[in-house]
């Protein structure tokens, strides 16, 4: 890497990533990503008015409140079997309250179980519930029960890899650094055998996206669902894939940001391919319902009843209740862009919510 009268770029990650880059070369982009995302939610509260991005669970408890009461109408139709919670990326443990609320009026009492890699965010968790157990990921969650799954905005934070069409084929996508500037270059090339046969001559600039991590996660989660029982509802905003685009995206204060501007400054997100997963989850013995429309989902479950009775309930919050409904279901808001798909084993019941 050239001096530069500038400096390394600003913040100490960004710092050791253009370092390890000067010696090493060109990065994928799935390793920037991660690397980024680990350091940004590790230091800073993100989530919230006060952070970068606020996500449904934090716009009305009524969110959290009909996961909590699908899930547990789901535990109640398969018979009121022993089960945990479990939530990965709970953020500030915001919907497991509010679901925890449905559960307790449904008489289902069990323990919570969150996947968080960040020591910053299980402390916010730690403080609205401290009798959680925490975990870094799957493979140490209870064998003893089935499980109640959640994923709220979690699956989009996940690495992603991208593969570039270039005049001579496909190339891996890298993240170089030069001066100051991370900046996304096409690096060795791919087989075309990798992209599915629709893909393959897409026109010269194309992007294509996947997600390893990802994939392994919703693995995970359904191979636990198949040993032991249970359902998951999964919500991100996406799309069903594989398809050409370039969904990597920045946020910062509300707004959004170059990505390879300030790695681990800014949220880093990319859609999240549903087929994809779908059909990765189908493969490992779950059975897949959805995607359906957030919109839907909510509508289906009563979200229209249970705004009036909470604006009832309290009328000086009434318009602020309102507007919550709007931003969860409007197709200029959350209503559409967010998506929700369930997993569920052989001999539990579909969720509600899917009809
Ligand atoms: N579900 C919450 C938060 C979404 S933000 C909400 O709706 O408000 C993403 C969350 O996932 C954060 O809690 C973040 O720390 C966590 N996270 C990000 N990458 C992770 C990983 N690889 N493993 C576990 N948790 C991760």
């Amino acid at each position: 890497m050239p001096a530069s009268p500038d400096g390394p770029p600003q913040g100490a990650l960004a710092e050791r990533l253009a370092r390890a880059i000067a010696l090493g070369g060109p990065i994928p982009i799935a390793q920037y990503m991660a690397a980024a995302n680990a350091h940004y939610y590790a230091t800073r509260p993100a989530i919230g008015r006060a952070g970068d991005f606020v996500t449904a669970p934090e716009i009305s408890q009524m969110f959290g409140e009909l996961i909590g009461a699908c899930l547990a109408d789901c535990w109640d139709r398969a018979g009121r079997p022993r089960v945990h919670y479990v939530e990965l990326g709970p953020g500030r443990g915001t919907l497991a309250v509010d679901a925890l609320r449905s559960f307790e009026r449904a008489g289902l009492a069990l323990e919570v179980h969150f996947i968080e890699t960040s020591g910053a965010m299980r402390a916010a968790q730690a403080s609205r519930l401290p009798d959680a157990h925490w975990h870094d990921d799957l493979t140490t969650l209870p064998d003893d029960g089935a499980l109640l799954i959640v994923a709220n905005e979690f699956f989009d934070a996940l690495a992603i890899q991208q593969v570039v069409r270039g005049s001579d084929g496909w190339h891996q996508r890298l993240v170089a650094c030069q001066d100051t500037l991370f900046l996304p270059i096409a690096g060795k090339s791919v087989p075309d055998a990798i992209l599915p046969e629709h893909l393959r001559d897409a026109p010269v600039g194309s992007i294509v996206e996947s997600s390893p991590a990802a994939i392994e996660v919703v693995r995970a989660l359904a191979r636990r669902l198949t040993a032991h029982g249970g359902a998951a509802i999964l919500i991100d905003y996406g799309y069903d894939g594989p398809a050409v685009g370039d969904t990597l995206q920045a946020v910062r204060g509300h707004g959004y940001a170059n990505p390879f501007a300030a790695p681990g400054d800014v949220d880093l997100s990319a859609h999240v391919d549903f087929a994809t997963l779908g059909a990765a989850a189908t493969l490992a013995g779950a059975r897949v319902t959805g995607p359906v429309p957030q919109r839907d989902f909510l509508g289906s479950l009563g979200l229209a009843a249970r705004t009036a009775a909470l604006a009832l309930q309290s009328r000086d919050r009434a318009e602020q209740i309102g507007e919550a409904h709007v931003r969860l279901t409007s197709p200029d808001a959350m209503g559409t862009l967010f998506r929700v798909m369930a997993l569920t084993s052989a001999g539990w019941p579909e969720p509600a919510g899917f009809q």
